[in-house]
């Protein structure tokens, strides 16, 4: 089958070997769609390969129903597991299919049964591939504790700063987005998100670098809480003494996603995007084929092509 990896020359799509047929607790899909996230792009830049690409997929299985697989693969037996935090549990074997394990970007995959979600009526398989970025959002604004009444601004108008606007509105939060492009201050006025004025009691930081951090710290009001969302796989440049100390800024980390009460952020925003169809529709800027993968990579990094969120669909019809 076709899967897209990462090779010396970068990103291909290659034949690899079929997953073959599940057996146990595991569960055969033909994918339907896979997002391009920057976490892919860092991988690759960082030269990672021997592994399946695509954290950010929903597929069809071989009775014909709809699912999206929340890729995080944990043991489910540790204190972390047990609280519901599965996306901090520290068993053997915990990560994400998509990074250092065979994700979605292929013709098919073979997922443990416990990651499927099924689809809400009115989110289109093509479309569930933003659960995984929105949860992502949706995990921060918790982690956050943003209260209703509080300032809150999106630093980034990426794919996770803007579901992070829309998923703040969604659950009844106010929220101002600052960036940097054209088409992205479309999209967030689009999803109801303001223009920034003054300081906030709250900043997500969905750009993930040392300058937005930067600006996360100086917008913030004294005593805010500041939530860097990038990835940063060495030292996170926090602004010191004259800004962070002065004001007694709060610097909350969050990663991924979990479960709250017993309740999967997944299906949380499965339900959003169901109800609310037109954030896809705004979101996802480009579809491509796999076999255009290296082309899908290159516009999902060029800012200037107008690119929000990137879908490979490998099934056999691609919209446009
Ligand atoms: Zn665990």
């Amino acid at each position: 089958m076709r899967a897209v990896i990462n090779t010396a020359d970068g990103i291909r799509t290659a034949e690899v070997d079929d997953p073959g047929e599940p057996g146990g607790q595991w569960v055969r899909l033909a994918v339907a769609a896979a997002g391009i996230c920057g976490t892919d792009a860092l991988l690759a830049g960082a030269g990672l390969g021997g592994f399946v690409y695509g954290h950010e997929f929903a597929g069809v299985d071989e009775a014909g129903r709809a699912w999206f697989v929340e890729p995080a693969i944990y043991g489910g037996e540790c204190a972390q597991c047990r609280s519901g935090n599965t996306q901090r549990c520290t068993e053997d074997g915990h990560g994400h299919l998509g990074v250092f394990r065979d994700g979605g970007m292929a013709e098919a995959v073979v997922v443990p049964e416990y990651t499927l979600l099924a689809l809400p009526a009115g989110l289109d398989v093509k479309d569930a591939c933003l659960v995984e970025p929105g949860a992502v959002a949706w995990h921060a604004l918790t982690r956050a504790q943003v209260r209703p009444g509080e300032r809150l601004l999106v630093v980034g108008g990426g794919t996770i700063g803007l579901l992070a606007a829309a998923a703040a509105r969604h659950r009844g939060l106010e929220a101002d987005l600052e960036a940097r492009h054209a088409h992205q201050l479309a999209v967030a006025e689009l999803l109801g998100a303001g223009r920034p004025s003054g300081a906030y009691d709250v900043v997500i930081d969905a750009a993930g670098s040392a300058s937005s951090l930067a600006r996360a710290a100086e917008a913030a009001v004294p005593g805010g809480r500041i939530l860097p969302l990038g990835v940063y796989l060495e030292t996170m440049p926090v602004p010191g003494s004259a800004v962070s100390q002065v004001k007694e800024l709060t610097y909350v980390n969050s990663i991924a996603y979990g479960r709250h009460n017993g309740v999967r952020e997944v299906e949380q925003v499965a339900s959003m995007l169901a109800a609310e169809p037109e954030i896809a529709k705004a979101l996802i800027t480009h579809r491509f084929s796999i076999e255009d993968a290296r082309e899908a990579f290159r516009v999902a990094a060029d800012r200037q092509a107008g690119a929000i969120k990137v879908v490979i669909e490998p099934g056999p019809t691609t919209r446009s």
